[in-house]
């Protein structure tokens, strides 16, 4: 039985930052509300695929370190992530791993009973663990489990089919902070307040606004787009992560994940354009592996980024793709095929499902997606104990590293800052948190940072909501009673205008109701909006249309040295405006979320520079000013 005036948090989204959200806060003895639009169990994680990354005994004697890891995440991200929170998700995550092993994730182990771990973009070393081709699936399993635990102790309190709609806001100025949500039964329709002194956003990505991507379909970004109207402020819009290597399909594309590159999948195109010979028939010679050509020492495990940008400069600009159109091989048919099954299984099945070939035996046909957003809420966090005196060189595998992997060298342990968002009380965990990845986030880390942020900051939620002078429940009716008429009459207001010519106009023009005011059930979500949006194959020709002379020494030996030029690179091509709109694979017209487009799209500043902070957000132009704890330089 829960006490009247017992302090509470509110925990949106039942993915894996979410449930590691509520168990962690429930744990340390705060009652927790977990609301999901879905069933939790059928969150976006559950089609997580390829592994989570983390060093290891193992990758430790080859030279990685947890300090190799934090380099090559601010590396891939060029600089734009928070390095603090970098620097202790890194040094967190062997820890994570054994606690995820010890709830009983199945990873995948070696011969002599080891994790075994896989290679992933971004990285020469093997640092990710994996459960088959379906991690995502095994990790959200087993904090479902802990999760059903605490909600069978009375600790945690379920409302799945319930949609955010707004979050609740007492007091002005300093004393403004988040003390509840408004939410959406959405079975009945019914929209009510729920009190609680801390609000956690675990709502993930929004890939939806791009139409097609190998996001599922509640993945619209609409909760992350009311905080934002609510006055939370939004870091790195612009920065969605296009995936090299997916299924395009009629409803959605389906992901192909980088663990079959990561396993020995090969990448290539006929060398004559053209070519009309089936895959196999077409000897080695006359194949053209070009990114095994172009960067030998990653070949196809290059950076997302890099990898979809050649792509498009094969398919585009070379006009080389399969049978001249939009699609490239990827090959696992010299390998063995039992260790592909084991390996591998879970994404053969789904390409054989969704595609008719076995990939065992038939090349692949891919071509990139949207697939991640960098972007999100802007959140905050107390620097740890890390503070280098002195600069000292660049690190390089096997070096010693500079900082030992104690607790509470980037973040402060505990500390209720941790990634709150400018509104005090509401925080951002997972996807949804734009801290940790910058302009691109490497394959297997998202799941990582997911895990982390519920497990580290949630604790710092749990003390927020602890050690609060006042909690939610000396919060006047009135002010609940307030934002549910405005909820109430945003829903009223949408169900009278349905089918009216006019508005449907209306609607295409603007695009807000349809893009962010979504309601009901996935099925029923919006119209397609008139006015037409970029699609991704526009958008990431566009961005990487023009190869800039700073690529032949970012791509030296393969590996990318010049860290600012590649970010300058990134800003002189990032589109400016809305280029042409031809839709290839017969895509349908994606929907649109207004405000999550505005954000997307870059802004010049007076100063010249480029950026996309709408509301003037502190964080990426003054984090990137701020210490380098990689060279130890302020
Ligand atoms: C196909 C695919 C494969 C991937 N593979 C990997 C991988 O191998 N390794 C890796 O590191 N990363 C991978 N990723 C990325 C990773 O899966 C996601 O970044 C991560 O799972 C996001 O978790 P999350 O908890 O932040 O959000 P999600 O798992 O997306 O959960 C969001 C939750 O919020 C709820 N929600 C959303 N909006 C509302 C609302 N308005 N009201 C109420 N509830 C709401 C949903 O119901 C859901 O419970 C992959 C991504 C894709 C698309």
């Amino acid at each position: 039985m829960v006490a009247q005036n017992e302090r509470r948090v509110i925990v949106v989204g039942g993915g894996l930052a979410g449930l590691a959200a509520s168990i962690r806060a429930a744990e340390a003895g705060v009652a927790v509300d977990l609301f999901s639009m879905i069933p939790v169990k059928r969150s976006h994680s559950v089609c997580a695929q390829g592994g989570i990354n983390a060093c290891n005994e193992v990758a430790r004697q080859q030279g990685y370190s947890e300090y190799q890891h934090f380099d090559e995440t601010l590396y891939g991200g060029d600089f734009l992530a928070d390095q603090n929170p970098v620097l202790e998700m890194t040094n967190g995550a062997p820890q994570i791993i054994d606690l995820l092993d010890r709830m009983g994730v199945p990873f995948n182990r070696t011969g002599e009973g080891r994790r075994d771990l896989r290679l992933f973009g971004g990285s020469l070393f093997k640092r990710t663990h994996f459960s088959g081709a379906t991690t995502g699936q095994q990790l959200l399993y087993a904090l479902d489990e802990q999760a059903r635990r605490y909600e069978s102790e009375g600790k945690i309190n379920k409302y799945e089919f319930w949609e955010f709609l707004w979050p609740v806001t007492g007091g002005e100025g300093d004393d403004k902070r988040c003390v509840g949500i408004i939410a959406q039964d959405m079975r009945t329709m019914q929209i009510r307040a729920f009190r609680g002194d801390a609000v956690v956003m675990a709502t993930g990505g929004n890939g939806l606004i791009f139409g097609q991507s190998t996001n599922s379909v509640i993945c619209t970004g609409g909760a992350a787009s009311r905080c934002y109207q609510a006055g939370a402020r939004y870091g790195n819009g612009e920065m969605i992560q296009v995936h090299p290597t997916t299924i395009p399909g009629a409803d959605k594309c389906r992901l192909m994940s980088e663990s079959a590159r990561g396993e020995g999948g090969r990448v290539w195109v006929p060398r004559k354009p053209g070519d009309e010979r089936a895959p196999m028939s077409i000897p080695e010679a006359e194949r053209l592996y070009f990114l095994e050509e172009k960067y030998p020492a990653y070949g196809n495990l290059v950076p997302r980024d890099i990898a979809t940008r050649e792509i498009f400069d094969i398919c585009v600009n070379q006009n080389m793709g399969i049978d001249g159109g939009n699609m490239v091989y990827l090959d696992l048919t010299h390998m063995d095929p039992d260790y592909l099954t084991r390996k591998l299984g879970g994404i053969l099945d789904i390409y054989e499902k969704f595609a008719g070939d076995d990939p065992r035996h038939t090349p692949m046909k891919i071509f990139p997606a949207v697939h991640y957003t960098m972007g999100g809420l802007w959140t905050t966090y107390k620097a740890g104990s890390y503070s280098p005196s002195a600069p000292h060189h660049e690190h390089k595998p096997g070096m010693v590293a500079p900082v030992d992997t104690e607790i509470g060298k980037g973040m402060a342990h505990g500390d209720p800052a941790n990634m709150m968002t400018n509104i005090k009380g509401l925080y951002a965990f997972g996807e949804v948190n734009f801290a940790y990845h910058g302009a691109t986030r490497l394959g297997a880390n998202a799941l990582l940072s997911c895990t982390f942020d519920g497990l580290f900051c949630g604790l710092g939620v749990a003390n927020y909501v602890s050690n609060a002078s006042t909690g939610a429940s000396e919060v006047p009716q009135s002010v609940y009673d307030r934002f549910v008429k405005q909820e109430q009459d945003k829903a009223d207001a949408l169900i009278s205008s349905a089918g009216s010519p006019a508005n449907d106009d209306a609607r295409g023009n603007d695009g807000r109701v349809h893009g962010c005011q979504n309601r009901g059930p996935p099925g029923s979500l919006h119209r397609q909006t008139r006015r037409s949006a970029r699609t991704l194959h526009e958008g990431a020709a566009e961005r990487y249309r023009d190869v800039d002379e700073s690529d032949a020494e970012l791509h030296a030996g393969g590996r990318r040295h010049a860290h600012p030029g590649r970010s300058d690179r990134h800003r002189r091509q990032t589109p400016q405006g809305e280029p042409g709109l031809a839709l290839p694979h017969g895509l349908q017209r994606p929907r649109r979320c207004q405000f999550l487009e505005d954000l997307c799209r870059p802004v010049q500043h007076a100063d010249g520079r480029i950026g996309n902070h709408v509301r003037g957000c502190p964080g990426r132009a003054s984090r990137t000013a701020g210490p380098d704890l990689r060279l130890g330089r302020h």
